[in-house]
C-alpha cells in the first residue's frame, strides 16, 4: 500500500523526534516506575499532542487518520506512546460537546503544552467493565456540583492537569434508560488535588502511571460540566471510538516493533553454524505475525476513516481494537521465542515491551466485551447481560 507524502512525512518526523529517547531511555524509567516526563514534553513541543486540537484553537486540526499515524510511529520506534496518548482521545470529548467557553478557556493552553489533559476517570473497583453501574456521584449545589466517590485505573493523574470524569448525577433508579443519569466534566486538578481528591499511585508489572482516585466532598464549578448534564454516558461512547482506533494503532506499532526486532535478531544468531532464520521453524512464525498485523492494520485505517467522515465506527474501532491488540500480542510472544535466553535480558528491550504490550487486550476494553459487543449488537444474538 503507497501512503501519501503528507502521512509519509509525520512517520520521518516522529521517527526523528523518537531517536532521542532510545531503549536506555526506557529501561531507566522502567525500572524506576518514572513518568517519561521528557518525552512527553518533546511530543508536545513537536505539536504531536496537540494533532487533534483545531487550528483555530493553536493546534494543527490533524484527523484521527494522522494522529493514528502518530501514535503507531511512537510504538514501532520502540517508545511507550501510554505516557501521552489520552491527551488525544480525552480531546475529542471536549471537542464535540465542549462549550466554546471550554474550548477557549483550555484548548489553546493544551496546544502549547501550559495545561496537559491526561486523566480519564472511568473504571471503579466495584463495577468493573459494566460503567452503566458506576458509583461516582456528583451532586449539584447551587454553582457547584460536590462529587464522591473512586475511581481506579486513572493513568497518569499525577502527571496531568486536567482530567475527564463520568459520574452519576441522577440515581439509576429515577432514569427511564441506563445509559441517562451519567455527567461528563472537565476538572481542573490543580484545585483539587488534597481539597477532595486523593491520588494513590498503583504499581504494576509495566511502567504505566496508573492510580486510583478518591472524592470526598469534592466541590468543583458546575461550569466544569460537558454538554448536557444526564447525557455524559453518550459523549463518553464517542470518545471511547477514537481511544479504541488510536490504541489500536498503537498495537500496530508495537506488533511492528517485534516483527522487526525478531527478523533482525534471526537474520544475525548463529547457531549450528547458520543463522537461526534460515529455519522455516523461526522464520514461519514472523512471517505468521506480519500477515496477522498487515490484515489487523487494515481494520485500524478502515475505522479511522468512518471515524474521519462523521460516521459511528462502533463495529470498526472494536473490532480494529481486537485484532490488533492480538496481533501485537503475537508478535510479542514470536518475538521473545525467537530471541531464546535473550528475549528475557533487559538490554534487549523484548521484555519490557513485551509487559507493555500484555496490557491491550484488556484495556481499555477486554476482548471478551469487544466479542460480546459483536454478537449481540452486529450479529443480533441474544443479550448475555
Ligand atoms: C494499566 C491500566 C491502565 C488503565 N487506564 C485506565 C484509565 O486511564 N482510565 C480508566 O477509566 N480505566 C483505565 N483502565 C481500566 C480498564 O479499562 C479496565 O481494566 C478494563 O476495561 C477491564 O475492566 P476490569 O478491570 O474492571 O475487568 P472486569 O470487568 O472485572 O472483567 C474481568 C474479566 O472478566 C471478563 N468479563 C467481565 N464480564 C464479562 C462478561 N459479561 N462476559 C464475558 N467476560 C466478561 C472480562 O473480559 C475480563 O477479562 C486501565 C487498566 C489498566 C490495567
Amino acid at each position: 500500500m503507497t501512503e501519501s507524502e503528507n502521512i509519509a512525512e509525520i512517520r520521518r518526523a516522529v521517527q526523528a523526534l523518537c531517536v532521542d529517547f532510545p531503549g536506555t531511555y526506557w529501561r531507566e524509567k522502567d525500572s524506576a516506575r518514572a513518568y517519561p516526563g521528557e518525552f512527553v514534553d518533546a511530543l508536545t513541543k513537536a505539536g504531536f499532542l496537540a494533532a487533534l486540537i483545531p487550528e483555530a484553537y493553536g493546534g494543527s486540526g490533524l484527523t484521527l487518520s494522522d494522529a493514528a499515524i502518530i501514535m503507531e510511529e511512537i510504538q514501532a520506534s520502540g517508545c511507550n506512546g501510554a505516557s501521552a496518548h489520552a491527551q488525544m482521545y480525552i480531546m475529542n470529548t471536549l471537542l464535540k460537546y465542549g462549550s466554546e467557553e471550554q474550548k477557549q478557556e483550555y484548548l489553546p493552553r493544551i496546544a502549547t503544552g501550559e495545561l496537559r489533559l491526561q486523566a480519564f476517570g472511568v473504571s471503579e473497583p466495584t463495577s468493573g467493565t459494566d460503567t452503566l453501574s458506576l458509583r461516582t456521584v456528583a451532586v449539584r449545589d447551587g454553582d457547584e456540583y460536590v462529587i464522591n466517590g473512586q475511581k481506579i485505573w486513572t493513568s497518569r493523574a499525577e502527571y496531568s492537569d486536567l482530567m475527564l470524569l463520568l459520574a452519576r448525577t441522577t440515581p439509576r433508579e429515577e432514569v427511564s434508560s441506563k445509559t441517562e443519569g451519567l455527567s461528563v466534566f472537565l476538572i481542573d486538578m490543580r484545585k483539587v488535588v488534597g481539597n477532595g481528591m486523593t491520588i494513590k499511585p498503583i504499581r504494576t508489572m509495566m511502567n504505566h502511571s496508573t492510580t486510583e482516585i478518591f472524592f470526598d466532598d469534592m466541590r468543583i464549578p458546575a461550569s466544569a460540566l460537558v454538554g448536557e448534564e444526564g447525557k455524559g454516558f453518550r459523549y463518553i461512547l464517542s470518545g471511547m471510538n477514537a481511544e479504541r482506533i488510536l490504541i489500536a494503532a498503537e498495537c500496530i506499532g508495537d506488533a511492528k516493533w517485534f516483527i522487526k526486532k525478531a527478523g533482525d535478531y534471526a537474520s544475525e544468531r548463529k547457531v549450528f553454524g547458520r543463522a537461526i532464520g534460515q529455519n522455516q521453524g523461526v522464520q514461519f512464525p514472523i512471517a505468521r505475525c506480519y500477515a496477522q498485523m498487515c490484515a489487523a492494520e487494515l481494520m485500524v485505517h478502515h475505522a479511522a476513516r468512518v471515524f474521519d467522515a462523521g460516521g459511528n465506527p462502533g463495529a470498526e474501532a472494536n473490532m480494529a481494537k481486537l485484532l490488533a491488540s492480538e496481533a501485537s500480542w503475537a508478535a510479542a510472544d514470536m518475538c521473545v521465542q525467537t530471541h531464546g535466553g535473550f528475549g528475557f535480558a533487559e538490554e534487549y528491550d523484548v521484555e519490557r515491551k513485551f509487559r507493555e504490550a500484555r496490557l491491550y487486550t484488556v484495556a481499555p476494553i477486554s476482548t471478551n466485551l469487544i466479542l460480546s459487543y459483536l454478537a449481540e449488537h452486529v450479529l443480533g444474538l441474544p443479550r448475555s447481560y
